[in-house]
């Protein structure tokens, strides 16, 4: 038995908890903003979402990333079986083609309206912290674990690389997610490799060109290489406002709406919320 087969999933689960409340704890010890939607409400509904999603992906795809590794590797699929090099390489090759291609992903969902219209339930949350980096609509949570299949295939990296950027992957999310202040001088110098809390806050901004900025989910490169990064909001992190403008109720905490929000009619900014949005 390899070492993925018997510790896959609770090195996972363990990631995952020991970052979640690791998270947690520091939000409540350097918060970075104040919330303006009760905390209780919008963890029911981002934990819910992560429920649903996991139940989904095991419902609906018949393979997730690490097997479809394993499954390439076998047929000898992907760029990286056409090469010989140490395993090292191939993990770091694998993690940064991976994370420029989920980077390429969060633009598209940005870019193509009926993304937009899924991946609008991650942007509509009206805090950020831990879980909002886990609040994904079951139908992207669904396409983008395809394309990460049709990434896997292309790359071709060994299951274990694959394994690695997921656990990383979702640490990041929930750690550039959280509403922590990190002091200024620690935030400046890890940006310049990965996202923060400050950078990616930026991305949650309800001016449409912030929210059109900063995409990268885990190295700060392809911002700053296709020119999408944004240093710091217009308004400053105290008093920027968080979400989607057409949203700035309490419908976004509301578990339902977040399900059914995508096949509802697309409701617009006010003129006035529009030129403020810009
Ligand atoms: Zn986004």
């Amino acid at each position: 038995m390899s070492f993925l087969d018997q510790y896959e999933a609770i090195v996972r689960l363990s990631a995952f908890a020991g970052i979640f409340l690791l998270m947690a704890v520091l939000e409540i010890a350097f918060p970075r903003k104040k919330r303006v939607v009760p905390k209780g409400m919008r963890w029911f509904t981002n934990i819910s979402l992560v429920v649903v999603n996991t139940l989904a992906l095991r419902l609906v795809m018949p393979i997730l990333a690490v097997g479809m590794a394993d499954y390439a590797a076998g047929r000898g699929w992907g760029l990286l079986a056409w090469v010989e090099l140490p395993v090292w390489a191939e993990i770091i090759i694998a993690f940064v083609l991976l994370d420029m291609m989920i980077y390429a992903q969060h633009v598209a969902f940005h870019k193509v309206p009926i993304l937009w219209r899924f991946h609008k339930v991650h942007h509509a949350d009206r805090d950020l912290d831990v879980t909002s980096g886990a609040r994904f609509h079951p139908v992207e949570a669904v396409l983008s674990m395809a394309y990460k299949l049709l990434c896997v295939v292309l790359v071709g990296p060994a299951a274990f690389a694959v394994f690695l950027f997921e656990v990383i992957l979702n640490a990041s999310s929930m750690f550039h997610h959280a509403n922590i202040r990190l002091p200024q001088n620690v935030d400046r110098l890890v940006r310049w490799g990965i996202v923060t809390p400050d950078m990616h806050r930026v991305h949650h901004s309800v001016r449409v060109a912030e929210t059109n900025s900063n995409y990268s989910f885990f190295l700060t490169l392809w911002d700053r290489l296709f020119g999408t990064y944004v240093a710091q909001p217009r308004d400053g992190h105290r008093d920027m406002v968080l979400g989607l403008n057409e949203y700035q109720t309490e419908k976004p905490a509301n578990l339902g709406w977040a399900m059914v929000v995508p096949f509802l009619p697309e409701e617009r900014p006010t003129a006035k919320e529009k030129g403020d949005s810009s």
